[in-house]
């Protein structure tokens, strides 16, 4: 409406449809309900710079294998308070602007932005082929205000001429830190790469 004040928010309300059962999260095979859980939100990719919310209260099913578990929802990534939607679109706009832009632009935590880049990069690690790397970058990311070990985050990157990717993220910049993300890369990437310490 021409004038009216902007929205804070838009509640996509989603309901199950009551002739289809839910589907088991571990196997997604369809299942007899159990009971429901208390209502959720998600969110989702912003419209018009408007944040979007799903609101959904999740079904338990009950899985012949499984037992009782919640249900599959195509949107949602376990406990994660973001949809994957939300999720991808935060993760590839954080490639074009800083975080903190990101986190500005969209009207979300800087913590949103991490999680989302975190999670695209695992899904990442998980889905592609990590052979061949033959130069690995690690960095640092301030974020916040202090200096403490707590505003830092250690990236680890491809950077082999013609191919520059995030390869892994984590909280902090110590050895540990590194460690662990040498580790999660694993034996196909790390004792083949020249490590470079930017
Ligand atoms: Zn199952």
């Amino acid at each position: 409406m021409l004038g009216a004040s902007k929205p804070e928010a838009i509640e996509v309300r989603v309901a199950a449809h009551s002739s289809m059962r839910g589907r088991c999260s571990q196997c997604h095979v369809a299942c007899p309900g159990y009971d429901r859980l208390e209502q959720r939100r998600w969110q989702f990719v912003p419209l018009w710079n408007i944040p979007v919310w799903f609101v959904y209260a999740p079904r338990r099913v009950e899985c012949p294998q499984h037992g009782v578990v919640v249900e599959r929802i195509p949107w949602s990534d376990g406990k994660r308070p973001l949809t994957l939607a939300m999720m991808g679109f935060l993760a590839r706009w954080a490639r074009r602007l800083s975080w903190r832009e990101t986190a500005e632009v969209f009207q979300v935590s800087w913590e949103s932005v991490y999680r989302s880049v975190e999670w695209f990069v695992e899904w990442g690690l998980a889905h592609r082929v990590l052979s061949g790397i033959e130069a690995i970058g690690v960095d640092e990311i301030h974020w916040g205000h202090g200096l403490k070990a707590d505003n830092f985050l250690t990236v680890i990157y491809q950077i082999d001429a013609g191919c520059r990717r995030l390869l892994w993220i984590g909280k902090r910049r110590t050895e540990k830190t590194l460690r662990l993300g040498l580790e999660a890369l694993g034996p196909a990437v790390v004792p083949g790469a020249a490590l470079c310490l930017q």
